[in-house]
């Protein structure tokens, strides 16, 4: 999906204006993209209508190219319909709260379990029972109640030839009587949806009344996503979805189909085997690992507000001929100034992390920024023009006027040639949307 959406959006970046043709050529394409990340065909059709509407009578942000406004209205358009962000595990309910676990096989319903289990007595402070269900693997009631003992919550005891229905009624009860504030059941999977599995968790949730019933679905699912949340939701219902492996390289794209069979909310998302491997869910983090193109979105509307296009156009023009001297980058860091926080900004571009990590090293803050800003104040028009006839004597006269050292000199000089590098083979890779608004001016 990645690669051919960056294909589709590089090609509109090159046109001067984004025209109904260029926004239906982009979604016949975002369409085929969906549907190879296995997005369930009717809910890549709501969304591609969702997109054109949008997108048609949008007008084109001056300092924005037409591509970077049809990502934004995409990636908007994701992040709606994945919405909404961080709801959490719903509490609200008389104690002991019910939440039933749901999914296949290898899913990862007992280990979402230990995980919310873990999450519920530290971040909120309650009182958990971990009960399984699960009569169908051998060892899998002593998987929870080990997960238990690690998550430092209590588990069921567990006596044998019991059925789920009957577990979950002693379950109930021990919940009721301990005075525990959360009660989490764990069911058995089956390797695919089948009947007697599906009138088992009815039976049980008939019974335990569940406030909330968690739908865990891999990350790595594909179609299958559809298939099994349908199930579920017509049999049970959904109240929500725990995406698991989200750790792994699945683009996420089940998410989307998930959120529109069952209209329930993603509440977490899994990261890990470990317990504490477990984090909020984030509509705009996903869709940005659906297109595959980092925070280019907020990358824009900050462009947007604060830069100005023919001034960007002229460092492009410099970049192209390979003029861009010191005194570009100076101009650069002043606007990063206007743009606030540069750790934050860089977070939002794809493809930087070699040079953030240098900046973590050299703590690159805003005091460092004004600092920067000085020693090119102290160069001579010369020396900002060709930085290469800076050596030892000049290197030591810009310090004094700085009033920094030697190696902070240098290390402006580094990091300029560096950023100049980088930015050649950005442009390389086509990326010239980015570069004429001058954000890799760093
Ligand atoms: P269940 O059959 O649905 O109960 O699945 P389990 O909880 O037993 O998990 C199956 C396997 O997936 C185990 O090896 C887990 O450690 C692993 N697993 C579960 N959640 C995650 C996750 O978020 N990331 C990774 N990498 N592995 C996970
Ligand atoms: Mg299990």
């Amino acid at each position: 999906l990645s690669g051919r959406l960056t294909g589709i959006l590089d090609r509109l970046r090159r046109r001067g204006a984004l025209s109904e043709a260029d926004v239906a050529e982009a979604l016949r394409e975002v369409r085929v993209a969906l549907l190879e990340a296995d997005v369930a065909l009717p809910v890549v059709r709501s969304f591609i209508e969702d997109v054109r509407a949008k997108a048609v009578g949008e007008t084109v942000l001056r300092s924005v190219t037409p591509g970077q406004q049809v990502v934004k209205i995409v990636h908007d358009a994701l992040v709606a319909m994945l919405g909404p962000p961080a709801p959490g595990i719903d509490l609200n309910a008389p104690a002991p709260v019910v939440i039933l676990m749901l999914g296949l096989q290898g899913s990862g319903k007992t280990t979402s379990a230990g995980k919310i289990a873990l999450r519920l007595r530290t971040k909120d402070r309650k009182r958990v029972l971990l009960a399984s269900l699960d009569t169908q693997r051998p060892a899998a009631m002593e998987q929870l109640a080990t997960l238990a003992d690690r998550a430092g919550v209590m588990s069921l005891p567990i006596v044998p030839g019991q059925k789920p229905v009957e577990i979950a009624r002693r379950a109930l009860g021990e919940a009721r009587q301990g005075g525990f504030d959360v009660l989490v059941l764990d069911t058995a999977g089956r390797l695919a949806i089948d009947e007697a599995l599906m009138a088992e968790v009815a039976e049980v949730a008939a019974v335990a009344r569940p406030h909330e019933k968690l739908l865990v679905v891999d990350a790595m699912t594909g179609q299958d996503a559809v298939t099994v949340a349908r199930a579920f939701h017509e049999k049970v219902g959904v109240t929500g979805i725990v995406m698991t492996r989200m750790d792994g390289d699945a683009r996420g794209g089940a998410a989307l189909s998930m959120r529109a069979v069952t209209g329930a909310p993603i509440r977490l998302i899994g990261v890990g085997e470990k317990l504490d491997a477990l984090e909020d869910f984030h509509p705009e983090r996903v869709a940005g690992r659906i297109l595959g193109m980092g925070d280019v979105v907020s990358l824009v509307e900050k462009a947007a507000a604060t830069i100005e296009a023919e001034e960007a156009e002229k460092l492009a023009a410099k970049l192209q001929k390979g003029t861009f001297d010191l005194e570009d980058y100076r101009k650069q860091l002043a606007q990063i100034t206007k743009m606030g926080s540069l750790q934050g900004l860089l977070g939002m571009l794809p493809g930087v992390a070699k040079v953030k990590a240098q900046l973590a090293e050299a703590k690159l803050d805003d005091r460092i920024l004004k600092r920067q800003l000085a020693i090119i104040d102290s160069m001579t028009k010369a020396e900002r023009r060709k930085p290469e006839i800076i050596k030892a004597s000049r290197k030591r006269r810009i310090a004094a006027g700085a009033g920094v050292k030697v190696e902070d000199v240098n290390r402006l000089l580094k990091q300029f040639d560096d950023m100049t590098t980088m930015m050649k083979r950005m442009q390389k890779l086509g990326q010239k949307g980015l570069l004429r608004h001058g954000l890799f001016g760093l």
